[in-house]
């Protein structure tokens, strides 16, 4: 008796009172459904561990990716790659590190990115190294847009490609599919893949049916409020939003960065749709209704992938309105299928180093690397419990930043409870009018004057370059 109490309490329980759950269902799985995961008020995932007896907690402690009790990243990256390959400390181990894009422009304007992702999990399925691909795709009828669901076919998931900035849970599907002798791929932010990984070392069962595991770079994860709000302030109410696209992409955008948000109403045939970035909350940098967990992630390349996609956000590719994928292969297997479809010819793939991977992922790093140290350090001084992650707690930034990372964790917070009031009082002014000033001050510090003054004298001078050679006329 004594020695239990002496026990360390689980810490998924830390995890969920101090709302670092993601929702990724990996406990519910585990328990068998002991430790449910459902949607709360705030429009995400979480799992509800408080009935749940001692041993079941302690099970769902050791697949919980925030929780102390799983190993980390590194671990299990080392237990599942080769140790031959490379590691770097931003991405982890690598085998192939590329950018790249599917030949087909009609697919990859159908794609959030190059499209290389659906790309290579359609591939999976035609060549039978899997019998099914656990995805996200949107729902076909409400109350949520996306969730995770199962293909049995290349066209049923190339039905559903583009990103889902959007609250999701595995729970009900991999419950419903173990045990059932096929074999499956899954694609996931990082956090899921490392979730997904933590099942397969606990369950022997999963171990022999997931046999790929693909991921998606991931700044953060988003609550459904994210959709809502956006579109709500094109005129479609969140009662009456029935679909949306993060990413609607056209041949005639002057980048890559400058796609599209779409909304449609119910029975709508099209979409209301603008720049995300002119959108209250819209910038990705603001973070609005980011999910806490994300504010305890150090994982920017889903280090436990057997590949990974994101977008090759660099200078050189950037202008290119179509989309690129920045690609790390941990496999010789995925790094095969890939290298297949450029010699096929329906891939394009040119190398670059993890520099560049870096590079591309800047402001990424700057979130889940010096962000995330800022962040545990603040906690700690507070006394509050901080989840064990590869990032040293420590205030390593200058004071600007250190501002911007508090000013960024209020906002996404503030963004929850004014979103909540807006849709009480029905009424978006309540969330729009309060955000805004918020917003505004971020910028400041994010951008300080003299800054803007100099990207304001260099658009001046585009505009003038472009006046002189006539284009835009
Ligand atoms: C929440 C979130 C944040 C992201 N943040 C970044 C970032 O900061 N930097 C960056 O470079 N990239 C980020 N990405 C990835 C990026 O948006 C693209 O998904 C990625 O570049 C792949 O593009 P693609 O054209 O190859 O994918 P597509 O060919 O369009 O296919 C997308 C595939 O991803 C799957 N998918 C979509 N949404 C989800 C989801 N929520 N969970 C699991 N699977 C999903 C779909 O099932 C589909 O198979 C993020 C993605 C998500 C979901």
């Amino acid at each position: 008796m004594a020695s239990e109490t002496a026990e360390a309490a689980p810490t998924i329980l830390d995890v969920v009172a101090r709302r670092m759950c993601v929702g990724c269902g990996a406990c519910a799985v585990r328990t068998g459904g002991a430790v449910p995961v459902t949607i709360g008020r705030r429009g995400y995932y979480e799992a509800d561990p408080q009935g749940a007896d001692r041993a079941t907690l302690a099970a769902a402690c050791r697949v919980c990716p925030f929780a102390n009790e799983s190993p980390d990243e590194d671990e299990v990256a080392s237990e599942v790659f080769a140790s031959t390959l490379p590691v770097d400390g931003r991405v982890g181990r690598y085998l192939g590190t590329y950018a790249g894009r599917l030949a087909d422009d009609d697919a990859v304007y159908r794609s959030s990115s190059g499209g290389l992702t659906s790309w290579f999990l359609a591939e999976l399925l035609s060549r039978g190294e899997v019998d099914r691909v656990i995805h996200v795709g949107p729902t076909s009828s409400g109350p949520r847009l996306f969730e995770y669901r199962v293909a049995s076919t290349a066209e049923e998931l190339l039905a559903s490609r583009k990103s889902a900035y959007y609250s999701t849970t595995f729970a009900d599907v991999v419950r419903g599919l173990r045990g059932d002798g096929r074999r499956y791929a899954m694609v996931g932010v990082p956090c899921f893949v490392q979730a997904m990984r933590l099942l397969t070392r606990e369950d022997e069962t999963l171990r022999d049916q997931v046999r790929f595991l693909v991921g998606i770079v991931c700044g953060h994860m988003k609550a459904s409020g994210f959709a809502e709000s956006l579109a709500w302030q094109q005129g479609v109410a969140p009662e009456d939003l029935a679909k949306v696209d993060f990413r609607i992409k056209s041949p005639h955008d002057a980048s890559a960065k400058r796609y599209r948000f779409g909304a449609w109403g119910t029975g709508a045939d099209s979409p209301v749709a603008q720049m995300p970035g002119r959108l209250v909350g819209g910038q990705w940098g603001h973070a609005a209704f980011q999910l806490n967990a994300c504010n305890f992630c150090d994982d920017v390349y889903a280090e436990t992938a057997d590949v990974v996609f994101g977008d090759a956000w660099l200078p050189r590719h950037e202008a290119d309105p179509r989309g690129m994928n920045v690609v790390i292969t941990r496999t010789d297997a995925a790094d095969r299928i890939l290298r297949a479809g450029a010699t096929a010819g329906r891939v394009r793939l040119e190398d670059v180093t993890v520099d560049e991977l870096a590079q591309a992922q800047a402001g990424n790093y700057r979130h889940r690397r010096e962000g995330l140290a800022v962040r545990l350090a603040d906690d700690i001084a507070e006394g509050a419990w901080v989840p064990r992650k590869r990032v040293e707690p420590g205030y390593r930034v200058s004071r600007r930043r250190l501002r911007l990372v508090r000013e960024r964790r209020r906002l996404a917070e503030l963004s929850f409870t004014l979103f909540e009031e807006a849709k009480v009082a029905g009424d978006l002014r309540v969330y729009v009018d309060r955000m805004r000033p918020l917003v505004r001050r971020h910028d400041r510090i994010s951008r300080p004057l003299s800054r803007r003054l100099r990207s304001r004298a260099t658009a001046e001078a585009w505009r003038l370059v472009r006046s002189i050679r006539g284009v835009g006329r």
